[in-house]
């Protein structure tokens, strides 16, 4: 017999970061994580995503009635009349967001119904995954920045990223300075990626890229805006550096164009669909020859990361890695640069209410 979901309920919370971040085109003092609890035969599923309240209004005006009732074992069904149902609200950006929150918490759901991690429920191709330490905020200092970076090197993580792009693309010197300090700080041994988010121009982000040469950057993400498909394909031509992008893709359109300009596709679980979304992003990435990457919220990729073969590596996002701690049980660190798939029904983590409760808005 099926179960039918009984409830689902969204609620929203915003965490000060501990100093301001930022990044090449976009600054932050806070991180506000969208909560989506789905309830069904006694179990209550988990889904997040990060971005604005709203998705806890998107959820409840039009997601939760017809999520309820629905078949808990029928979650592509139901996702996809999510999507359909925001088709005049607007699904890309927030209404994606909440989907994919709402998708998380019913596969999440599904596994604890059935009483297995959903790891193995999805299928899996390996039992550890690897990840990459990512931060760099252009807002550190070089103590900072120098501290961030020994911390992923002396947790045996084997690559790292840091932000560029500083104020768009208007204080290049200042990124030359930070990749080559990072470079001196990780050693000869650890993979140096940047991130522009965007930031550059075209011909910027090239003549950059040659300027720090001597630093071995294996991996160039977003050099310039994603909304720039044939920029993309200019610079991954004109690097030797892995290009990167996706992290903006709301669905497999998007995704979909990013593929032929990129050398690794990037997709985060919380804005292109959830466990749904993900892994028919990673069937695009593979379609192209090529693997991917996930952006962003570690914790909730760590199931689909570890069910495609074509998987790279998952980003350790301090911001998100920081909150994750905070307020989940069973967010567990990397051991050697490599995550442990954990054997607890559904994805592992608990949402720890009373721990939150202080940083509720919604
Ligand atoms: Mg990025």
């Amino acid at each position: 017999m099926t179960e039918q979901v009984r409830a689902v309920r969204a609620s929203a919370y915003t965490i000060p970061t501990e100093v301001p971040e930022a990044d090449g085109t976009i600054a932050w003092d806070s991180t506000t994580l969208v909560l989506v609890e789905a309830e069904a035969g006694g179990c209550t599923g988990i889904g997040w995503s990060y971005g604005a309240a709203a998705g806890v209004d998107v959820v409840q005006s039009k997601l939760a009635d017809l999520v309820r009732d629905s078949d808990v074992d029928a979650v592509p069904g139901t996702n996809e009349a999510m999507r359909r149902a925001l088709r005049n609200m607007g699904l890309p950006g927030i209404g994606a967001t909440a989907v994919s929150a709402v998708d998380l918490a019913l596969w999440d759901l599904k596994a604890r119904v059935h009483d297995v991690p959903l790891h193995r429920l999805l299928g899996t191709c390996r039992d550890r995954v690897p990840v990459y330490g990512s931060g760099g905020f252009t807002t550190f200092d070089d103590e900072r920045l120098t501290a961030q970076l020994r911390g992923w090197v002396d947790a045996g993580i084997p690559r790292v990223k840091i932000k560029v792009g500083e104020s768009w693309g208007t204080n290049v010197a200042r990124d030359v300075a930070r990749t080559r300090l990072a470079r001196s700080v990780i050693g000869a041994d650890v993979e140096l990626f940047v991130d522009a988010n965007g930031g550059y121009t075209r011909k910027q982000a090239v003549r950059f890229w040659r300027t720090v040469s001597d630093a071995d950057v294996t991996w160039f993400e977003e050099p310039v805006s994603s909304e720039d498909v044939e920029g993309l394909r200019v610079v991954r031509d004109a690097v030797d550096a892995d290009v990167a992008a996706g992290e903006y893709a709301y669905g497999l359109g998007d995704l979909h164009r990013l593929a032929p300009v990129v050398d690794v596709l990037q997709a985060d679980i919380t804005r292109c669909g959830g466990v749904t979304g993900w892994l028919r992003a990673a069937a695009v990435a593979a379609g192209g020859q090529l693997q991917i990457s996930s952006h962003c919220a570690p914790h909730a990729h760590l199931a689909v990361a570890a069910a495609v073969p074509n998987l790279r590596h998952i980003e350790w996002f301090s911001d998100h890695v920081r909150i994750e701690s905070m307020l989940f049980d069973g967010a567990e660190d990397p051991v050697d640069g490599e995550l442990p798939l954990p054997e607890r029904p559904g994805h592992g983590m608990t949402w720890k209410a009373a721990d939150a409760e202080k940083y509720r808005v919604a």
